[in-house]
């Protein structure tokens, strides 16, 4: 990348000019539109992971990753009420939207339980999985308990943040099953 520009560019190489949709007139109702949207995504998202993590524990040999998993779905279900506070602080009806974006991670967990036997190295790549969809869920909580704070909904924030810590919480809880008892074990497997 060429760094000796002094002048910032509106326009990239390839002619595209950056910024060129213009904002709605209204930009502070455009933000609440993007929060209420980003609820509706992420409280699909969850719901669908009430489904997909039994799965995925049904499917786990490691004790250690099965508990981490039952610990996740129990806190995933209290993410959910969260949820709905927050849409009822938003003056909304819990709706959910499907997320495409988890309905592909979903999508690649089984296909990785279809590609391997059960055993540690279905384990890790549960682990694998379980991760990816995890650091989804961080960057979306992220962005909507800024969001939510960029508003002035601070009780909405702090649930938000709640579940941010949660999801960051079962992020390291995954890595350290990983590195304790499964991925050692699944490469003495090979
Ligand atoms: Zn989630
Ligand atoms: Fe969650
Ligand atoms: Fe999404
Ligand atoms: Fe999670």
């Amino acid at each position: 990348m060429k760094t000796t520009d002094s002048k910032k560019e509106t326009t990239s190489k390839t002619g595209v000019k950056a910024g060129v949709t213009k904002p709605k007139s209204d930009a502070a109702s455009g933000l609440t539109e993007l929060f209420e949207d980003g609820l509706k995504d992420i409280y699909w998202a969850e719901k669908a992971l009430t489904k997909a993590l039994p799965k995925m524990a049904i499917n786990a040999t490691s004790k250690e990753l099965v508990e981490a998993l039952n610990k996740h779905l129990t806190e995933t279900e209290g993410q959910i009420s969260r949820l709905e506070q927050v849409f009822e602080l938003a003056g909304q009806k819990a709706t959910a939207k499907k997320c495409d974006a988890m309905a592909g991670l979903i999508e690649e967990g089984d296909g990785i339980l279809e590609e391997t036997e059960i055993g540690v190295v279905r384990d890790a790549g549960i682990i694998a999985a379980c991760q990816k969809i995890e650091h989804y869920e961080i960057a979306t909580y992220g962005t909507l308990r800024q969001f939510a704070e960029t508003l002035g909904m601070s009780e909405a924030a702090s649930l938000l943040e709640q579940t941010l810590e949660e999801e960051k919480g079962a992020d390291v809880a995954l890595t350290i099953v990983a590195v304790n008892a499964v991925n050692l074990e699944a490469a003495e497997a090979d």
